[in-house]
Parts: structure tokens; C-alpha cells; sequence
């Protein structure tokens, strides 16, 4: 099904929201189970690049239960009651989260998908991976499995600017991410994108046209987030020797309703703000609770009458 053909209800929230989302189509809530299968990303690994995303620490958003020292079935079996019991969950999508996750081969990806969505409960698969790691096979074996169940695949572009995809060292180009989704879309599997605000390389006005572009790609699904420096990467080296601004609290709400009013209203918000482990957070630091975030967005978009969608033409 089509993200357009769900009708949007009225929401105190003024954008799509994934979990808006998802429970209309399964008349239910529905949540993801993070699981870590064990893959390992080429920026890593020697086959593009040794250091990887300069921004990029997985233990910066990874729950513990999503470790690869337990087998997938045990992640699943053990995710699911907690989020029952936790947030009432009743079905589950199973995220394969950390690195990147169709970087192997077909046969592999579909035992491991399978096994995954062989599980009570689970009505789909949401894959994160970079656009340079998808081929005409690994799309088929989606479109195959998107016949039976919800299968997304999110593309981590970060920047549609090459200046930044080359300062954030992701080894590829825009031009690779637009391709990606081209292979992707109509097929019947979703496709997401996964964007960042607030790299050094960009002005508040690059940023915000990053909204337009994105909007005309034939992307259903998108993440967002603000740039955070965290521990034990590249760019908190970067950032010590030469400190670079980080949004504050207020700058990003701001940030966002500008970005959301920009934005598609058919584009389905699955994450507007990241927030890593205090232990390992450099900047910025908020202080903020995930409902806090989200109540103080809703509370400015009321009070400056927006939505999302709202400068975007008819
Ligand atoms: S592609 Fe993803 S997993 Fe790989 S280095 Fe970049 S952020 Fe990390």
C-alpha cells in the first residue's frame, strides 16, 4: 500500500508521524525491534574506507538488547515482550539496525530476513543501509518479500551536498543515493532516507533546501536529526581541535518547523531528533526527554500556526 492511500487523521502532532502512521494500516501499535545480525559496513572494513562516517559511533543509538552476541531469534524473542509490556506494542517491525544491513549476499539476506519476519508478531522489516550497497538482485529479494509483509529500506544519504558527503567521509555521492532510490522505488518495497542538520560544511539556508530536494525524490519515509558529536569518532577529534557550532535547543525546534513546513506533507516522519547516551554525548547537549522534544515542537508549530507542508506548493 501506497503511503498516500492512508488517510491522515486528525493528530495533535502537525506532520506525518511513523507510528501515526503504521497503526492506521495495521489497526494497531506497532513498534520496531532493534536487531543487530551481524553485518559490518564497507566504510569500515577496508572495501571504500578503514575509518568510517566521521560522525559515526553505533553505540550512540543502539538499545543493549541489540547486540550480535545474541542470535537474531534471541534479539527478537527478547525485544518483543518488553515492548509489549513497556508501550503496549502489539505487532513488530524487526529494524536491522547497526551498520549496514544488505551488505552481503542475496543468499544470506534472505535467510536472515526470513528468519526474522518467521517470528509472531512481526508484519515487516525496516533495513538501514547506504545506497552503494544495493544491486538489481537484493532489490528483487525485497520486492519478493514485499509481496508478504512491510519491508522498508532506509538509505543513509546524510547531506545531499557532495562537499559535505566528502567532509563526513561517506564515500559516496548524491548522485549514488538518487540511484539507489531510483532501483527502489515502485517496486513495492518503502524507501526511506536518512538526512542530518547541522554539519559545519552547510548554511542554515543549505540546510533548509534540503527539504525541497528531498520532497522530489520518490521517497515515502525520512529521518532527521541534528548533528551530534559524540565520543570515539572522527569528527569529536574534529571538533576539539576546531569547536564548529551546534544547534541549541531552541535553534533546532526552530530548525525543524522551518524544515517540516518545507517538506512534502505526503513524507512519513519516522525520527526528527537523535539523542545519544549521555556518556558518550559531546555537543549538544539538551538535557531533553524524547515527549519533552516532541511536545515543545508541537507546541511552536501551534504557535506559529504551521504544519508540515505548509510552503510547499499545492
Ligand atoms: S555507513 Fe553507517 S555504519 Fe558505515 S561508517 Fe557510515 S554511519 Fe557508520
Amino acid at each position: 500500500m501506497k503511503t498516500s492511500e492512508i488517510p491522515v487523521k486528525p493528530a495533535t502532532r502537525r506532520y506525518r508521524a511513523f507510528g501515526q502512521y503504521m497503526k492506521d494500516l495495521y489497526h494497531a501499535p506497532v513498534y520496531k525491534v532493534n536487531v543487530d545480525a551481524g553485518f559490518t559496513c564497507p566504510n569500515r572494513d577496508g572495501s571504500i574506507a578503514t575509518g568510517g562516517c566521521i560522525y559515526c559511533n553505533n553505540d550512540s543509538f543502539r538499545p543493549a538488547a541489540c547486540t550480535s552476541s545474541l542470535s537474531l531469534h534471541q534479539q527478537i524473542e527478547k525485544g518483543i515482550p518488553y515492548l509489549r509490556s513497556r508501550y503496549g506494542a502489539e505487532k513488530f517491525i524487526v529494524y536491522f539496525q547497526p551498520f549496514t544491513n544488505t551488505y552481503a549476499s542475496v543468499d544470506i539476506l534472505e535467510r536472515l530476513y526470513r528468519e526474522a519476519l518467521n517470528n509472531p508478531g512481526v508484519v515487516g522489516l525496516a533495513i538501514g543501509t547506504r545506497p552503494d550497497c544495493i544491486d538489481r538482485a537484493k532489490i528483487a529479494l525485497l520486492e519478493r518479500l514485499a509481496r508478504e509483509a512491510f519491508i522498508l529500506v532506509e538509505y543513509g544519504l546524510q547531506s545531499v551536498y557532495d562537499a559535505t558527503l566528502q567532509f563526513i567521509n561517506r564515500g559516496h555521492d548524491y548522485a549514488c543515493f538518487q540511484e539507489a532510490v531510483r532501483l527502489t522505488a515502485g517496486t513495492g518495497v518503502h524507501v526511506g532516507a536518512h538526512l542530518i542538520l547541522g554539519f559545519p560544511t552547510e548554511t542554515r539556508d543549505q540546510m533548509l533546501a534540503m527539504a525541497g530536494e528531498i520532497s522530489r525524490q520518490p521517497i515515502e519515509f525520512l529521518k532527521i536529526h541534528q548533528l551530534q558529536v559524540v565520543k570515539g569518532t572522527a569528527l569529536a577529534d574534529h571538533y576539539e581541535k576546531a569547536p564548529f557550532p551546534t544547534f541549541t535547543y531552541e535553534e533546532y525546534i526552530a530548525m525543524l518547523a522551518d524544515f517540516l513546513e518545507l517538506l512534502s506533507p505526503d513524507i512519513i516522519l519516522q525520527r526528527l531528533f537523535a539523542a545519544a547516551p549521555d556518556d558518550i554525548l559531546v555537543a549538544p547537549v539538551w538535557n531533553k526527554t524524547r515527549s519533552e522534544v516532541l511536545r515543545d515542537l508541537d507546541a511552536y508549530m501551534e504557535q506559529r500556526g504551521t504544519h508540515q507542508g505548509k510552503k510547499t506548493a499545492a
